[in-house]
């Protein structure tokens, strides 16, 4: 018996785990259990805020928020570079031809049906085909999520929805102030703060309206960014009101930029109509006239013909069977991209029978145009301050922002590597890979020394008796 117990003994003295000291072992797992804090998250999207947009307008509160966090010289959104689909780029780290969200207009070739992008959000099946946005994963994951206003927020993905959620009503004024505040009132003071919410996402309409009807170099524009300057102050003002600034961290980026339209016999329009040889009858569905890129479902046997009528037609119009899309743009894959798509170079738009889009700015153009670029801040106590960061992909953002508040990310196409460097470097901060680990070193030195303790305990009394036993012998 004693010889079998000094065998399990010099067994497991032997094991590397308890060979180190076991002191070195707790000190270094310590943080695990009482370091680790999973901090808030509010993600804020400004629709077009170009990277840009603060160097022509005092800005003042997104200044101090650069010296309180991290700016991102800018951010690479998703091609199709337009809400929708950018959007849920940042929700699930996808590109859009992985993801599916392949435009604003949700549509049926068959029927010729078009939804315009309110009523489409309220499409289930356009939104849900495949990719997870992060309130699901959140939610899964035992945290607690909501959204206001944010593209995706009013779908049923895999039967569930996220769960604290506001929609805007279908005339919906973006650009009014007030609102903007209440609203801020709301996911700070409700949701954050008393209903203890992990992860909101927040929307703002603006500053592309402005972009779109005045142009991006307008002063209207400009004072628009002056808002939403504003109110990134009032936010932070809020968040400290409620003490949630050492417990939130805030992320602030747009979904794509804005590019001035040219018109007014500076140049020449594409217009598909008046291209020789194109013909609208060899057209079974079309999707024109929403900026710089059409999409187009040629009759039966018409493929070769309308293909070759449009290529090299207009020299700022680029035309593409689906599958020649170049392959960095990450925009041909998908079976619901029609198969010949049109792109425009930067100040052009596609129109189809007549030039009817008036818009002064637009977007929607290649994503390596600069001025598709969006704006990227985030300041929060897992950030550093004062640091000016290189550009990287909206694709990375999702597992910056999985990391953060210390969820499995679903499958994606980003690059934790690409910005990790922004936050304070801990041990193990976040990451929920490393915790379970950790966990499982811990319970195996917890394990393995209350059976060393037990052996040693066993031991002695076991000597004990044998020498009570000889004595009395
Ligand atoms: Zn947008």
């Amino acid at each position: 018996m004693l010889l079998v117990l000094l065998a399990v003994l010099g067994l497991t003295a032997s094991s590397p785990c308890i060979a180190a000291p076991l002191g070195d072992n707790v000190s270094d797992l310590q943080p695990v259990f009482t370091g680790f804090t999973r901090n808030k998250l509010l993600l804020i999207s400004f629709d077009g805020f170009r990277w840009d947009y603060d160097r022509d307008v005092e800005t003042p509160y997104l200044d101090k928020m650069a010296q309180d966090g991290v700016k991102a010289a800018y951010v690479t959104p998703a091609f199709l570079t337009i809400t929708s689909p950018s959007h849920f780029t940042m929700l699930t780290g996808r590109h859009i031809e992985n993801h599916g969200v392949i435009h604003n207009i949700w549509f049926n070739t068959t029927t010729q049906e078009k939804k315009q992008y309110y009523m489409t959000q309220f499409v289930d099946s356009y939104w849900d085909n495949g990719s997870l946005p992060i309130w699901i994963t959140a939610q899964r994951q035992g945290l607690k999520a909501g959204s206001l206003h944010f593209p995706g927020t009013a779908a049923t993905y895999k039967g569930e929805t996220v769960r604290v959620r506001q929609v805007e009503p279908r005339f919906y004024d973006h650009s009014n102030e007030t609102d903007w505040r209440l609203n801020i009132d709301k996911v700070i003071g409700e949701w954050f703060h008393q209903q203890d919410l992990d992860f909101v996402s927040l929307y703002f309409g603006e500053p592309d309206l402005a972009g779109h009807s005045f142009g991006p170099d307008s002063p209207e524009r400009r004072e628009m960014v002056q808002q939403v300057d504003r109110t990134i102050g009032y936010i932070r003002d809020k968040i400290q009101d409620h003490g949630l600034t050492d417990r939130l961290n805030i992320i602030i980026t747009a979904d794509h930029g804005m590019s001035t339209v040219l018109r007014g016999g500076l140049v020449e329009e594409i217009i598909l109509s008046k291209i020789p040889g194109f013909s609208f009858r060899d057209i079974q569905f079309q999707l024109l006239d929403y900026g710089p890129v059409g999409m187009l479902l040629p009759k039966e046997g018409m493929l070769e013909k309308v293909y070759q009528a449009l290529k090299g037609a207009h020299p700022h119009l680029h035309v593409y069977k689906k599958e020649e899309v170049p392959a960095r743009l990450h925009y041909s894959k998908h079976p619901r991209l029609l198969p010949i798509i049109l792109i425009a170079d930067p100040g052009y738009i596609v129109n189809g029978l007549l030039p009817l889009n008036s818009n002064k700015g637009e977007h929607g153009f290649d994503n390596e145009v600069m001025d598709m670029k969006a704006f990227f801040r985030a300041v929060g106590p897992d950030f550093q301050k004062n640091l000016m960061v290189d550009p990287f992909d909206m694709v990375d953002v999702y597992p910056l922002m999985c990391h953060l508040l210390g969820i499995n990310p679903e499958i994606n196409d980003g690059k934790l590597h690409n910005t990790k460097h922004m936050l304070v470097p801990k041990e193990n901060t976040g990451g929920n890979n490393e915790i379970p680990k950790k966990n499982t070193q811990m319970e195996v030195v917890i394990g393995l020394s209350a059976a060393i303790g037990f052996l040693v305990l066993l031991f002695i009394i076991t000597t004990s008796y044998n020498m009570w036993k000889r004595t009395k012998a």
